[in-house]
């Protein structure tokens, strides 16, 4: 995606933000911040002033909480995987993540990123307070211990997961638990096993996911699971003294076969024959899905949590009402056979709790996230477009960092764009922090 913004700025501490968003608010140009440009979506687009906050990164403060948890004040720009670094330093780890830690801490937030586990939210459930920049550059603090209906406990809601409409986050206070590591057992499984005893699988995993090749009844199955301290403990030995850092080369080389070599080099290879050779996909997927080995280990949540992921590919992901999934998934296993679309990409699906929070994609309901992808230099249109429509028509709600083409017409039954658009309307009167994209999903400041 490219685009010319009239300004860039890369602002080195908040005060440069905040005067930076005040002048092209006088000047009349409108502003976006930018992460670090993970999203599929122009979510980050702007004619305007362009805001990019790598030098606004580190942690600010970090509070104990009498509930076991901690308060830790992050700056915007914070990449993910610079923030599990400082987190292991103090001990302590994000509850939950998705599958990478490219992104800024700012931008997964806004967009509603998420990672699986049926028990737990996305990022933006995670949190507690922000501190943003509004439109004429005044600095305003805001947590969810407001009351409901107040104007700050309004600002957080919007500020927290809203696509930067309320303004330029410069900091967030994420709550943050004690570090853990988690048991990680990858399977190759019939898919009609996970399908058929779906809900033990879900319920019975602190994470869970399934991976199904299409065109296939094959599915990768990861379960991830709090490790106990004897685990722990035991994993850990293989990693320290003299036979246990051999051991834990090996380890690693293993998972760097694994991953890189494996789900990585291997995959490029079959995207690239895929994009050649586009009507030997099935046999390509078949062999996929067989291919790949159960592993075992135990690791830090966030080496658990987070899988490079070197093939480029186009993505699309609906949240579904968890109980519509099987449904979905037989729907786009029709489609998929009957148009003999190369898909050698497999559809990604993972889980989520209810949650509260305004524009979240779980708002309100048990979630499943459905994910499908396409290799970057293969056409998606038809399959994204038939996947779309199977998942509307089970009331899903698009990624708003991902591929989709719904409007804030259709997206108001599942949302209060209302109060949304009224709160922008408040600290936002003049549209300064809108774009195409926002106009698109959410409509303009009220
Ligand atoms: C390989 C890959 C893997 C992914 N895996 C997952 C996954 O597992 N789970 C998942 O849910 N998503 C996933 N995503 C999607 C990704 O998490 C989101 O698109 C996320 O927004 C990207 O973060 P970013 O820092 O790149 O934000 P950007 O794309 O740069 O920006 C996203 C939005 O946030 C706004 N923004 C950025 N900074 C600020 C700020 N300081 N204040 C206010 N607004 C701001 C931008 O204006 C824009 O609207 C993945 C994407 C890729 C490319």
């Amino acid at each position: 995606m490219t685009w010319t913004p009239a300004r860039r700025v890369a602002p080195h501490d908040e005060a440069g933000l905040a005067a930076a968003v005040a002048a092209a608010s006088a000047e009349g140009l409108r502003v976006r911040a930018m992460g670090a440009g993970h999203s599929f979506t122009p979510a980050a687009v702007t004619d305007g002033l362009h805001l990019d906050l790598d030098r606004l990164g580190g942690i600010e403060s970090v509070l104990p909480q009498p509930d076991g948890t901690t308060h830790v004040t992050v700056r915007a720009g914070t990449r993910l995987s610079a923030l599990n670094r400082l987190l292991a330093v103090l001990g302590l780890a994000m509850r939950n993540l998705g599958d990478i830690d490219r992104q800024s801490v700012a931008g997964a937030i806004s967009t509603g990123t998420h990672g699986t586990g049926v028990r737990l939210g996305g990022l933006a459930t995670q949190v507690r307070g922000v501190r943003v920049v509004t439109a004429d550059g005044t600095v305003r603090t805001a947590t969810d211990a407001a009351a409901p209906g107040t104007p700050e406990r309004d600002l957080f809601e919007v500020a927290r997961l809203g696509l930067g409409t309320a303004g330029v986050l410069a900091a967030v206070t994420l709550e943050v638990v004690p570090a853990f590591w988690l048991r990680a057992r990858e399977e190759p499984w019939p898919l009609d096993r996970v399908l058929e005893g779906l809900e033990d699988y879900v319920d019975g995993n602190d994470h869970a996911e399934f991976y199904w090749f299409p065109g296939t009844r094959r599915a990768l199955t990861l379960r991830n699971n709090r490790a106990d301290a004897d685990e722990v403990a035991a994993w850990a030995a293989r990693r320290t003294g003299a036979a246990g850092r051999l051991r834990a080369a090996a380890g690693r080389a293993r998972a760097l076969l694994d991953d890189e070599v494996l789900s990585n080099g291997a995959f490029g290879v079959v995207n690239r024959i895929a994009l050649a050779a586009p009507g030997a996909v099935p046999r390509l997927n078949a062999v996929s899905a067989r291919a790949l080995g159960a592993r075992d280990y135990v690791a830090p949540s966030h080496d658990v949590f987070i899988h490079p992921r070197r093939v480029r590919f186009a993505e699309m992901e609906y949240a579904l009402p968890r109980a519509e999934l099987r449904g979905a998934l037989a729907e786009l296993d029709g489609w998929l056979r009957r148009s003999g679309e190369p898909v050698p990409f497999p559809v990604e699906v993972r889980f989520a709790a209810a949650d509260d929070v305004w524009l979240s994609t779980a708002r309100d309901r048990e979630t499943a996230y459905v994910a499908v992808h396409q290799y970057a230099p293969m056409p998606h249109r038809r399959y994204f477009d038939a996947a779309e429509q199977v998942f509307t028509a089970v009331g899903g709600r698009p990624h708003w960092g991902k591929l989709h083409t719904r409007t804030a017409d259709d997206l108001a039954d599942h949302y209060p764009l209302d109060d949304v658009a009224r709160v922008r309307g408040v600290v936002d009167p003049d549209g300064v922090f809108r774009n195409d994209y926002t106009d698109t999903v959410l409509g303009p400041p009220r």
